[in-house]
């Protein structure tokens, strides 16, 4: 492979302030506690962050709850133009939103710039378009918003999951609480910046850092009506469990172990490059993440060996370098989770391996790896690693790849390679999962409903779908 001469995005064209407030009420409050926001890439700090407690979730529950007397009675077609000024403003300031983001999650620029930023802009326009067509929507000639909304974000795609949250909670006309993960403030805090330019009214969207703790005092609070969560399946547990007999409305996006299968009549080509965007794509931190690799016996040589060959062509490094292909891994305590599942499968009888591949001295990184020789037992072929590692499976018959799929606690998503769309339909009608992809991996859109089954959670976000879980 020839060298690539570094191309390094200019953070210059990103303000960070030295630190900031709660978002509360349409201006920053200063909070009494503090917490660092570091890039994980160089383990600098960026920026010292208020750690919300109750009485600062209480406030914004507060603002949230005043304003939606207002916000609910503007017709559909007023607070349209919220959204879309919300999205244009968005799309005027991709390039300062795609570096922050880069910088507080350590994702390539890349990825911030082509797929995260374009996402976000694309859902506050699909969603403004709902704005006023709420009676069209298929629940009801005159559905109703709920009150507030209190959501809450993980840190894998922290401006996504804010537009995947909030869009559609305004355009239905519900007011919002959002708590972002502690280790990817940023961006929400630039948003609220974005909707004072937009001259969204205050208190419509309320942000609140902090850590797991300013979470779960959002979601407890007695006047927030509805609960939507993306994160860990053991923290979702106890929000269901918090949430259970409160009337409280509640969405769940949990984790998964999806299966991308390759069958014998695949395109190896197109598979390979499906499986690298499958398991490498944002480090692999991804809830739907093709992590389980389930190739037919006979082309599992030859498909492996081109697997290999490309990984070898994978830049790992410097997130904001135009040619990275796989950055920082998001947070000391996640590289730590990523090492000792992967230890865990090299004991377990497993066969690990990574191209050689330099990485940077400071900062969370780690290299893009495959296990093969992986059976059903292993954790690595059950667990959620959420990090750039792949488990290999082979299977030898359509009904077997499908037994193996749908053995898993999971079912968030899957994928299917093969040359006959009769086999794609068949399959993908016995795989338990809420979004199968055929010929093609991790492609996401507005107009598309995404979400679960078992223990990947409940409900479904994104789409006329997504417009349900708030309105009642
Ligand atoms: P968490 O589920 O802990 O975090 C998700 C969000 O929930 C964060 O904003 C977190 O805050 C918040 N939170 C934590 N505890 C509570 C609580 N009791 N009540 C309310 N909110 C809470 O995920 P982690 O960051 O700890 O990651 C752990 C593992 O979860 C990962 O290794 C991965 O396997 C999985 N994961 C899955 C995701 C998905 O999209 N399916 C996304 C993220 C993680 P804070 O960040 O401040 O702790």
């Amino acid at each position: 492979m020839f060298e690539y001469a570094p191309a390094p995005e200019s953070r210059s064209i990103v303000d960070i302030a030295p630190s900031y407030g709660l978002f509360i009420n349409g201006s920053f409050d200063e909070g009494k506690a503090t917490f660092k926001t570091v890039n994980p890439a160089t383990e600098e700090v960026l920026s010292e962050v208020a750690l919300a407690g109750p009485e600062d979730v209480d406030r914004a529950v507060g603002a949230a709850r005043k304003a939606y007397e207002k916000w609910s009675a503007l017709p559909g077609a007023e607070r349209a133009k919220y959204l879309f000024r919300i999205a244009r403003i968005v799309q005027e300031r991709s390039r300062e939103l795609a570096v922050l983001e880069s910088l507080d999650n350590g994702k390539p620029i890349r990825e911030s710039r082509d797929v995260d930023l374009p996402l976000v802009a694309a859902h506050f326009f699909y969603y403004a378009g709902w704005a006023d067509k709420l009676a069209y929507a298929g629940f009801g000639p005159d559905p109703r918003p709920l009150g507030v909304a209190g959501q809450v974000i993980p840190w894998n795609f922290p401006m996504l999951m804010l537009a995947w949250k909030i869009a559609p909670a305004l355009a239905a006309g519900n007011t919002v609480v959002l708590k972002p993960a502690e280790t990817t403030p940023l961006s929400a805090l630039f948003f609220a910046d974005v909707c004072r330019q937009a001259e969204l009214p205050p208190g419509v969207v309320n942000i609140v850092t902090g850590a797991g703790d300013t979470g779960r005092y959002l979601v407890e609070h007695p006047d927030v009506a509805k609960v939507a969560f993306t994160g860990s399946t053991e923290v979702g547990r106890q929000i269901a469990r918090s949430v259970a007999g409160t009337g409280k409305r509640l969405t769940l996006e949990l984790g998964g172990k999806a299966a991308n299968i390759v069958f014998d009549d695949a395109p190896i080509d197109q598979a390979v490059e499906g499986i690298v965007n499958g398991i490498f794509f944002n480090q692999g931190h991804v809830c739907c993440a093709g992590s389980r690799l389930l190739v037919q016996e006979s082309v599992a040589e030859e498909l492996l060996s081109s697997l290999k060959r490309r990984m070898a062509t994978l830049r790992v490094g410097d997130p904001l370098d135009k040619n990275t292909d796989i950055g920082a891994i998001n947070s000391a305590a996640q590289l730590a989770k990523i090492t000792e599942l992967s230890e865990i499968g090299a004991n377990e009888g497993a066969e690990r391996w990574s191209p050689p591949c330099e990485l940077p001295d400071r900062g969370f990184w780690f290299a893009p790896t495959i296990f093969t020789g992986v059976t059903q037992a292993h954790r690595i072929a059950r667990e959620e690693i959420f990090g750039p590692v792949l488990a290999v499976l082979t299977f030898r018959t359509p009904d077997e790849a499908i037994e193996k799929a749908n053995n898993t606690p999971y079912g968030l998503s899957a994928g299917i390679w093969s040359d006959k769309g009769s086999r794609i339909l068949a399959v993908a009608d016995q795989l338990r999962a809420g979004v199968i992809w055929a010929n093609t991996f991790n492609k996401f859109d507005p107009t598309s409903p995404f979400g679960g089954y078992k223990e990947s959670g409940y409900g479904r976000e994104g789409g006329r779908h997504g417009l349900e879980a708030y309105l009642a």
